[in-house]
């Protein structure tokens, strides 16, 4: 296959053809900000933007693995280390990212998920993923959002999830955090969209990441879900990154407010 034309492997179901995500699209002077871009489908979004010609910026605790990828197009990657559960430490993420320019394209990315039985739950750990997946998400859409609002220009594009639709299970916190930045996405569209900037969510189905290294383990669950996408397999990061392009790119200038599920159909089951 040619790097154009190329065969992705999918433990979870059959292989797949796509094109490396970002090839078809310019982002060439646009500068990104994605959340958790060390691993999973931030790192495929951070590269798509990348080889689209952006400059990105991805943000989380460790730096992983975003060296020695082949960027055209004028593109670049660097990191800078953030602790989305830490108010301080997202205040300081904004004003350092504000202070070096105006950012044109935020991707809320990062999240946590933690399962356990509802009676159960840790309340620390309900609280931290509230914090990563909600509060940090308001907190530095708040941030770089408003400079967007002076601008007159941005997008913004939060991860949903399924759960942003269906109740999940063994899950209360991420559900209730993901269903909140649904909501999230349309009140801020409601203040946002008449001063020029596209606020949007993608709501993934279920992506081969280390989030889900539980549940591919867990043989009855797998087998349910597996059985439950009419697409008949996982999908990829790069699925994911598409779609983000586009909602980010010019073509989806007239799109506010959506929670787009990139999901293989699972939701038409
Ligand atoms: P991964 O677990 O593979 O990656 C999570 C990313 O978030 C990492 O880069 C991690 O970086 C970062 N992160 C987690 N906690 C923090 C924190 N406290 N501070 C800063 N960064 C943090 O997850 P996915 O790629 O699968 O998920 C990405 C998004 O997609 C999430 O919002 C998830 O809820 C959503 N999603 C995923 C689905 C899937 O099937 N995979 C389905 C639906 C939605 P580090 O650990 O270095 O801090």
């Amino acid at each position: 296959p040619t790097p154009a034309n190329r065969t992705v492997g999918n433990e979870c179901g059959r292989p797949t053809t796509a094109r490396p995500a970002g090839a078809s699209y310019n982002f060439q002077g646009s500068r990104v900000l994605v959340t958790g871009g060390s691993r999973g489908i931030g790192r495929g979004i951070a590269l798509a933007f990348a080889r689209s010609g952006a400059d990105v910026t991805c943000a989380q605790r460790t730096p992983g693995d975003l060296g020695g990828h082949d960027i055209h197009n004028g593109g670049s990657i660097s990191t800078k280390e953030v602790d989305l559960t830490s108010r301080e430490s997202v205040g300081q993420l904004a004003s350092d990212v504000n202070d070096e320019g105006p950012i044109d394209i935020l991707v809320n990315n990062a999240g946590m998920q933690a399962w356990h039985d509802s009676a159960d739950f840790p309340l620390d750990e309900f609280d931290r993923i509230l914090e990563v997946n909600l509060r940090a998400v308001f907190h530095l859409t708040q941030a770089i959002g408003s400079r967007m609002v002076e601008r007159r220009a941005g997008k913004i594009i939060t991860i949903a999830s399924l759960t942003s639709f269906i109740g999940g299970y063994r899950a209360p916190a991420y559900v209730a955090s993901k269903g909140a930045v649904a909501q999230l996405t349309k009140a801020l569209c409601n203040e946002w969209a008449p001063l020029g900037v596209n606020v949007n969510a993608i709501a993934p189905g279920y992506i081969e990441t280390e989030l889900n290294t539980a549940l591919k383990e867990d043989d009855v669950r797998s087998t349910e879900i597996m059985r439950r996408i009419p697409a008949d397999r996982w999908g990829e990061p790069d699925e994911i990154a598409d779609a983000a392009l586009f909602l980010a790119s010019d073509s989806a200038r007239y799109i506010h407010g959506i929670v787009l599920p990139v999901d293989g159909g699972w939701l038409a089951r």
